[in-house]
């Protein structure tokens, strides 16, 4: 059809590392139980500083920390909200799908966020959130990219479209 399910990005500049956390915690107040989100970009990038922040504002148990030696962490939530289920798929290459994930929560209790290199996450989950954080060159300025994919999605992301 004319609309493939994919809304404008949604484009924050985050300056410093304090700033991704402030960016996390503004995400985790529109996540469900269920969602899926995808965040990408290079070693370093900030895709764990960002996932620190949406479990501080998931209040689930910490600490957030890369999962570099495992593939999966579980933290669960320390109210009725969602668990967030943090995967680091960097270093697999590109041929992770969910069922591959062997997992002690229930995926539609969780948030699950998978850190990523680039790419190919489309047969992840047909709703998904993609984050794709982009280095700046000679600082530690960040430009993140959020981009909604599926019906859960559309138009779930305008809150964070406003400055903070
Ligand atoms: P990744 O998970 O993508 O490999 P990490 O979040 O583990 O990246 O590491 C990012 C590093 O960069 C952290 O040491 C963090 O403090 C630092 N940093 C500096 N500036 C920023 C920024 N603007 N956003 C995120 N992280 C930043
Ligand atoms: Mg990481």
């Amino acid at each position: 059809g004319f609309h493939m399910g994919r809304d404008l990005p949604v484009v924050v500049d985050v300056p410093t590392a304090d700033d991704m956390q402030r960016l996390g915690r503004r995400l985790a107040r529109l996540l469900r139980k269920g969602d899926v989100i995808v965040a990408s970009g290079d070693l370093g990038a900030g895709k764990t500083t960002l996932t620190q922040g949406i479990g501080a504002g998931l209040d689930v148990e910490g600490p957030v920390i890369s999962p570099t030696f495992v593939l999966s962490r579980v933290h669960p939530a320390r109210g009725d909200g969602p668990a967030l289920v943090h995967v680091d798929a960097y270093r697999l290459g590109g041929s992770l799908e969910l069922a591959d994930i062997d997992l002690d929560a229930s995926l539609a209790d969780s948030v699950t966020l998978i850190e990523w290199g680039h790419g190919l996450a489309e047969w992840l989950a047909d709703d998904r959130l993609e984050i794709d954080i982009v280095r700046g060159v000679d600082s530690d300025q960040r430009t993140v990219y959020l981009t909604g994919f599926g019906p859960r999605w559309a138009g779930a992301l305008d809150a964070l479209r406003e400055t903070r």
